[in-house]
Order: C-alpha cells, then structure tokens, then sequence
C-alpha cells in the first residue's frame, strides 16, 4: 500500500476524472492511486510551501442548528437578526447575498421546509438539528439553480457564440451573475461546481465511496431520506432511492465547517457580530472533511459540499491543508514542500490526535484505516512501547 489512503473504495477504474476545473492553470490532476486506492490529485509541478492548489466555491452548504440565527445561510457569514426571513423565522440571509437572486431562490425552496422544521407541534421528530436534511434539501435546491443556469448558459452561448462570464478556471459558472458568486470570483480564481460534478460526485467518480457505509449509518440515511419525502419542495421532488443516494455521497464527501478562531479565545461562541465588517468575515479558517470532529478547540459552524474539493485523499502527514476564507469557499494550498508528481493529500481528522485516535475517527466516519508512513511508525512505537512520535503537539 502506499503512502496515504482514501475513502475511494471502487479502484479499478479506467480513466481518471479530472477535478471539474480541467484548466492547465491548477497545478494538479487527478491520478489512479497506488495500491488500490481509487482516484487521489497529484502535482503537475513542484511546488513550494504555501502554494494554492484549488479554491472552490460551496455547491450547497449550511449552518448547524446552533449557529442559524448567527450566520447569513447563503455564505455562512456572520449576520444579524435584522435579516432574518419573516416567513420561516429561520434563515438569515446578510446584504452581500440578498443582492443577487440565487440566495434567495435557494433559500425559497427550503423555506416552507425549515418553517416546518421551526414548528415543533408539527415535529414528528423532526428538527432543524437534521443538519443531514438541511444540506439535503439545499443540495436539491442548488443542484436545480445548477442547471437551470447551465441551460440558460447553454442558450445564451448557442445563439450568440458563446463568452460571457464564465469560464474561470473551469467550472460551470451560470451563477456567476449573482452578487456573493462574483464577489468570491473577484476575490481569486475560483471553481465554481455545477451540475456536472455533482453528477460526479453522485456515481462516485469523483470523492469518496459510499459503498462502506455501516449498516447504522444507512438505516439513519433511509430515515432522514423519508423525512425530505415529507418536506422537500414539490419542484424538487424525486424518490426515495435518490434521497439516499444523494445523502450517502454528502455524508462522505461533505466538509465540516470550523470556525478559524479556538471557540474558548474567539468571540464566536457569544454569537456577537463584531466580527461582521466588511472584507473581514468570520474569520473561517479550518475546514475538515465531514465526521473529522473538528480541529482542536475550532468550533464547528456547518456543513457543506465541495465536489471539486472531494478527490483529496487523507494522510496523517499531508502535504496539504484546507482552510476557509471569507466567501465561504475552502481553499486547499500545500503546507510544505512537494515533487512533481507526488500525490497531494490533506488531513480529514485533527493531525495531533494519536494514532488509535485518528484511525478510530477514520474507520467511523469514512470507513478506512490509515497507513500512512505515520500510522505504521507510530504503532510500530508502540508496539515497541515507546511513547508515540508526538510531532505535531
Ligand atoms: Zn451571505
Ligand atoms: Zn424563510
Ligand atoms: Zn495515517
């Protein structure tokens, strides 16, 4: 086996997809991995410490229930009540996103959802804390917009030969006309995922494999694909089969959010909005694959899915590491040194946790042991009884 391993479960394929954006400007591509592993990025060029690998904007992402009423629900940024829907008394929607119309349309095709959500004498155990069910029912709503504006991008093109705003580094970027997509786009080069690789992400092409779910695991996704059955709009419809689907994907794929700033020392956990001032943002800084049970004392603010995002494989010793910026998109840059050629990888658990830790986080939430060139020297410590390399304390 190699030196890093990944949920990529059905190795064997042929041809590598490529992350969605396909330009020579990243300098990555994707690769089948060594020893069985499934599809992992590799670099194209050396590459010097800190160099940005991919930024990606959120296809769907959202709050967990304890920061609803601190954060915009379009970019996941501080927000205040004022701003609050007056429908569902739930979701905030902060001036940068109100500006432009696919927040609020993706909003509006949660709304009636999450007002049912609120309303406890209709719970039948249903709560906003189904933060699986958010983000389903987001997913539905963005994956929609996706191609609705795909198609219109499409027809603009067909009859007047193509152009327009898109391009960028390569994702389908039909939103682009919004107000919080272009604001992230002037901020840096962004791959906006579409439709496209959404559908990668779904027939496992791209990200982790959902093939190794426990058992519990997918009797709680049967659960909570009846209960999208129940609340998802009527234009968003589709069976029961895909609400599975689409939920087992999102559970290996999707990100936790983590605040950037340790909850004990930052004014986050005050829920204050001191920190909403232009160009400034949350301060989101960590961001690890969903289930990774944050980062040290990072507090976790939500969830979301970065198709683009997905293809890194794990290493307890990565040479990579993920972060947020201020427009919710999670940027993946190099934490060291790194060949051409050599695999890119990231952490999905915290780093300073020991090896029995990190490969019990591993094997819950995305159902692999680790072993990497770390695990197998600190078990071999241990089975030494030594105390175990501790280089990251
Ligand atoms: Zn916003
Ligand atoms: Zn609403
Ligand atoms: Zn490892």
């Amino acid at each position: 086996m190699g030196d890093t391993r990944g949920p990529r479960g059905s190795g064997g394929s042929s041809s590598s997809p490529p992350p969605s954006s396909s330009s020579s400007s990243l300098p990555l591509e994707s690769f089948v991995a060594p020893g069985g592993r499934g599809h992992g990025l590799r670099a194209t060029r050396h590459l010097g410490p800190g160099a940005s690998l991919l930024r990606v904007a959120p296809l769907a992402a959202v709050p967990y229930a304890a920061h609803l009423d601190r954060v915009c629900g379009g970019c996941l940024q501080p927000c205040d009540a004022t701003r609050r829907c007056a429908r569902c008394g739930v979701a905030r929607t902060c001036a940068t996103c109100a500006e432009g119309t696919r927040a609020r349309r993706l909003h509006d095709l949660e709304c009636d959802a999450l007002r049912r959500l609120a309303r406890e004498d209709d719970a039948e155990g249903l709560t906003l804390a189904h933060v699986d069910l958010r983000l389903l029912l987001r997913a539905r709503a963005a994956l929609r917009l996706a191609e609705e504006a795909e198609a219109e991008e499409a027809a603009a093109s067909s009859s007047q030969g193509g152009g327009g705003v898109g391009g960028g580094v390569g994702g389908r970027v039909g939103a682009v006309a919004d107000a919080s997509v272009a604001a992230m786009c002037a901020a840096g080069d962004v791959v906006v995922d579409g439709a496209a690789a959404f559908a990668e992400l779904m027939s496992g092409l791209r990200g982790g494999d959902d093939g190794a779910l426990a058992p519990d695991a997918v009797e709680k996704i049967v659960e909570v694909a009846k209960q999208c059955k129940y609340l998802v709009a009527a234009e968003l419809r589709a069976s029961l089969d895909e609400y599975c689907a689409t939920l087992g994907r999102l559970q290996l794929n999707g990100f936790e959010i983590t605040a950037a700033e340790p909850t004990s020392d930052g004014p986050s956990s005050t829920g204050a909005n001191a920190n909403e001032t232009p160009g400034e943002g949350f301060g989101f800084a960590r961001l690890v694959p969903r289930g990774g049970g944050g980062v040290g004392g990072h507090e976790p603010v939500g969830v979301g899915v970065y198709p683009s995002a997905a293809g890194f494989n794990h290493s307890c010793e990565p040479n990579a590491a993920q972060r947020f910026d201020r427009h919710a998109c999670v940027v993946v840059e190099t934490t060291r040194e790194v060949r051409r050629g050599e695999e890119l990888t990231i952490p999905y658990v915290d780093e300073r946790l020991d090896a029995a830790a990190r490969n019990e986080r591993l094997w819950k939430n995305f159902a692999f042991e680790c072993d990497c060139a770390r695990c197998a020297r600190e078990r071999r410590d241990e089975a030494a009884g030594n105390q175990p390399t501790d280089e990251c304390a």
